[in-house]
């Protein structure tokens, strides 16, 4: 396993973990003040920013892009839905260029308004995935497909193992991968063998870190700093680092009560000492 205890290269700050404080300038000026060697930005503090400004920021301090935050959303409760979701998905994929991204990170969706079906719900996420990966192919662009924890089914991704990803990728061919998320899928009986099969196929485009708190009390914004929660993230490491993963550790906390509350100097100085001896 490769050794981080004196790292900040291999760290990735996604920026959602200090958003509610700094605006996406402060945040790359803030990572390149730390020597933390890459970020992972959110498309609407991109456009904020602008989007020729933020890719000549994050080019100007050295900064890797190790994703954009995030297409996907793919179902919707009628066709004129659906095509509006894949042009906002394709306009992803047309930032996520310029900003010479590792990946475009998809958050594939859940039910549409009054459905129960998420069968359908799966089905409409395979076809819209199988009509964007033409346009991200033609561009040069993984899409990179996040599984989220069951909780999140109904409302941001019926998609929500590995396995089930990864049984996408495979259907799809190339141009196609996967997140793997602590957060999302430390629970996961299948963890070890998938993430092998995730790395023997070359789908292995992002790794993001953060921990599960118990007791979690909010589902969205208490996720956990590294080493706070119960996440064996050495051992999740050792298994991506095994299938051959030599990406970055992407920090993604969403911390209504707790980080998002701190000093964005503080959240980073203890997001470096913990990757270095937690991660
Ligand atoms: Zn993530």
């Amino acid at each position: 396993m490769r050794d981080l205890s004196n790292d900040t290269a291999l760290l990735s700050l996604n920026t959602a973990t200090v958003r509610e404080q700094w605006s996406l300038e402060e945040i790359i000026d803030g990572c390149s003040r730390h020597d933390i060697g890459g970020i992972a930005p959110w498309r609407d503090q991109v456009a904020i920013c602008g989007l020729d400004e933020a890719a000549e920021r994050i080019k100007d301090v050295g900064l890797t892009v190790t994703g954009l935050c995030r297409g996907g959303m793919f179902p919707a409760a009628d066709a004129e839905g659906r095509q509006v979701a894949l042009d906002d998905n394709r306009r992803a994929i047309d930032e996520a260029v310029p900003l010479d991204a590792a990946c475009l990170v998809l958050v594939v969706g859940g039910l549409p308004a009054g459905s129960k079906d998420i069968g359908d719900a799966r089905s409409q996420v395979f076809d819209g995935l199988s009509e964007l990966l033409e346009y991200a192919r033609a561009r040069r662009m993984p899409l990179a497909i996040e599984p989220l924890h069951p909780m999140y089914a109904a409302d941001r991704a019926c998609v929500n193992t590995l396995k089930q990803a990864l049984d996408i990728c495979d259907k799809l061919g190339d141009g196609i991968g996967v997140v793997a998320d602590v957060y999302h899928i430390w629970w996961d009986p299948e963890l070890a063998e998938q993430i092998e099969r995730a790395g023997q196929n070359g789908r292995l485009l992002a790794y993001h870190v953060s921990d599960w708190l118990v007791p979690t009390n909010d589902f969205l914004l208490d996720r956990g700093m590294m080493g706070d929660g119960v996440i064996d993230l050495k051992s999740i490491r050792a298994m991506v680092e095994t299938a051959g993963y030599r990406g970055f550790c992407e920090v993604e906390i969403f911390s209504g009560r707790n980080w998002w509350k701190r000093d964005p100097d503080e959240v980073l100085k203890t997001c470096i000492k913990r990757h270095q001896t937690e991660v």
